[in-house]
């Protein structure tokens, strides 16, 4: 480490500060001078061999080192900052298990299309290849490669700039997605000459370049829209990731389409714009004849693209995106338009003018009287009051509060709290709703509240099932640590899905949903001086929310729910088998 410590750029003390420049430098400082030289200067990790020193060194440097107590929450973190931003989130990991521990996030990254790098420190080449037995021996880059979008190793000091570089484009540009480096620990030691070392490194040049879409594939999709007489655009995340917001705005309002924005899209434009369609879902997804699909793929989340979801019906869909390969993944798409959405949009609103024919008043018409009815129900489901709470009284209780500051992000996960959330909770701001995503994932939340919190400076509202809650609920000393001003909700109604299952046998262990009763979550972060805060009533819950926003402290409100409250599996009820005999 005596290059480390002698290195113009370490600057630790006025002496050191003052010493000449020395003639060679070392991987170390090799990876963290390319990650500053690209903008890059927030890493989500934790510590260990071989990356303490770099962690460290990071810091000394003037990077922000975020560290975590395990690697996955560390990885959602960084996926769900490169997400807000478009430039890859970092998180740096120990080798094996550590690694592995990032790959759940890194692999999760992909899926969602988030642009993220997971940087490992690995064992000797030499050993892992001849499996010697090595501390943490493991072939990270072979077990990365499936769930990766790209995974690279660096053997040389002299080739760490490059490696960064190529990490980097590969993160951001296409289609985004997670990158694994693997960074052995002797590269890291490296040392070669400073001047060549300096000349190595490389700032990437337009790392996520504008692909125009072909005049052709723009043309097709305005005459396939021109046709509809039920027409409907459906937002998905990777239109909020494009940024684009002002063109896709004004795509929807001069073309006075309604719209339906998936859970991650919500707040792309405000949910109480008068064009979302939101309220009546089933509605509109069953009787378009002409989807416009931007940013969002038909996958499970939209049934396929088929069945009784989509009314069992011929569509015809246009599909903006800029994975080619993306199109026909489950239906046949009769307008594929390719590039990146802010050029895509822009072109297609090349095309609707005056003369383009609106949505006739006959469908806009027949979507508002559904809203309406939908809506009015829905009011007299919240405005109840049972006691205990329900999902709906404690979302009112949220949802009402939220309204006054559109500009908190709120992560969101769990089964029935997932669900109900979604559409309980209005957002007005792009990219400010973080939830269970493509996988359906459980075990983002404190990762990615804490993501959300270091890159916005914003304060985040994390609403979580107190089953989804357990899986990072030991970040919450990370949150207390940075003092980030995180209000984590935990819907406690005593297990996974409800809380009133039994052991059919009378034996001493639970039933396998239910967890322990009337369990404290709240206590939890008093441990680490945070507030915590017990709510049985929408009112008070409305009252802990106020002040925990209002403070900006490490909050966690055990709000309490009805344990009969909920369904099996949420709304997935359908993907989940059940034995005939727990049909009954
Ligand atoms: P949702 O879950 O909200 O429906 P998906 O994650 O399924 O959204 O879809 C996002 C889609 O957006 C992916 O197919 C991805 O290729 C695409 N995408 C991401 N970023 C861009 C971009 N900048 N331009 C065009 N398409 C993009």
């Amino acid at each position: 480490m005596a290059e480390v410590l002698n290195h113009p750029q370490t600057a630790i003390t006025a002496e050191t500060a003052k010493q000449e420049t020395p003639a060679t430098t070392d991987g170390f400082h090799l990876v963290i001078d390319a990650l500053k030289l690209n903008d890059l200067n927030t890493i989500f990790g934790l510590v260990g061999i071989p990356i303490t020193d770099l962690a460290r060194l990071a810091q000394a440097e003037g990077m922000r080192f975020i560290g975590f107590r395990h690697e996955q929450h560390a990885g959602n973190a960084a996926a769900i900052a490169g997400y807000m931003t478009q430039k890859p989130g970092i998180c740096m990991t120990v080798s094996a298990p550590g690694f592995l521990n990032g790959l759940t996030a890194l692999a999760n990254a992909t899926t969602n299309c988030f642009p993220m790098i997971l940087i490992s420190g690995s064992s000797e080449r030499e050993i892992v290849d001849l499996q010697q037995g090595d501390y943490e021996e493991m072939d990270q880059l072979n077990a990365a490669k499936p769930y990766a979008k790209a995974a690279y190793r660096v053997l040389h000091a002299e080739d760490i700039g490059i490696g960064i570089a190529r990490a980097i484009r590969a993160a951001v540009s296409g289609r985004p997605g997670g990158v694994y480096l693997d960074l052995p620990a002797k590269l890291l030691s490296q040392t070669i000459d400073a001047v060549k070392g300096k000349q190595s490194l490389v700032r990437v040049v337009d790392a996520a370049p504008r692909q125009l879409p072909a005049p052709d594939s723009v043309k097709r999709a305005l005459d396939v829209l021109k046709g509809a007489k039920r027409p409907l655009i459906l937002l998905g995340k990777g239109a909020a990731y494009a940024q684009a917001d002002a063109q896709i705005r004004e795509l929807v309002e001069k073309s006075g389409i309604p719209y339906l924005p998936m859970s991650m899209a919500k707040g792309l434009l405000p949910d109480t714009h008068e064009q979302s369609a939101s309220a009546a879902r089933s509605f509109v997804l069953q009787e378009a004849d002409v989807v416009l699909l931007i940013g969002a793929r038909l996958n499970w989340l939209l049934s396929h693209g088929k069945g009784k979801t989509w009314g069992g019906a011929p569509k015809q869909f246009i599909q903006v995106d800029i994975s080619p390969t993306e199109i026909d993944s489950n239906v046949a798409i009769a307008a594929p338009v390719i590039g990146d959405i802010g050029s895509c949009v822009s072109a297609l609103l090349g095309g609707i003018d005056a003369s383009f024919p609106k949505p006739p008043a006959e469908w806009t018409g027949a979507i508002s009287e559904r809203k309406n009815k939908n809506l009015e129900k829905m009011a007299a489901t919240l405005a109840k009051n049972p006691s205990p709470m329900n999902f709906h009284s404690a979302l009112r209780a949220i949802r009402d509060v939220l309204k006054t500051r559109p500009d908190i992000n709120v992560v969101n996960e769990g089964a029935n709290t997932l669900d109900y959330a979604r559409s309980i909770i209005d957002m007005y701001e792009p990219r400010k709703r973080f939830d269970s995503g493509t996988w359906g994932i459980m075990g983002i939340g404190m990762g990615f509240a804490i993501g959300a919190a270091v890159t916005s400076g914003k304060p985040v509202v994390a609403i979580e099932g107190d089953s989804a809650f357990g899986f990072s609920g030991m970040e919450l000393e990370t949150i207390c640590r940075y003092d980030l001003p995180v209000c984590t909700i935990v819907f406690n109604n005593n297990g996974v899905y409800r809380g009133t299952d039994v052991n059919p046998t009378g034996g001493k262990d639970v039933a396998p949903t239910v967890f322990v009763k009337g369990a404290r979550y709240d206590k939890m972060i008093e441990a680490f001086g945070g507030v915590g805060r017990h709510a049985t009533t929408p009112e008070e819950l409305t009252k802990a929310l106020q002040e925990a926003i209002a403070s900006g402290k490490p909050t966690l409100i055990n709000a309490v729910i009805d344990e009969a409250a909920g369904t099996e599996s949420g709304r997935l009820t359908n993907l989940n088998p059940q034995s005939t005999a727990m049909k009954k």
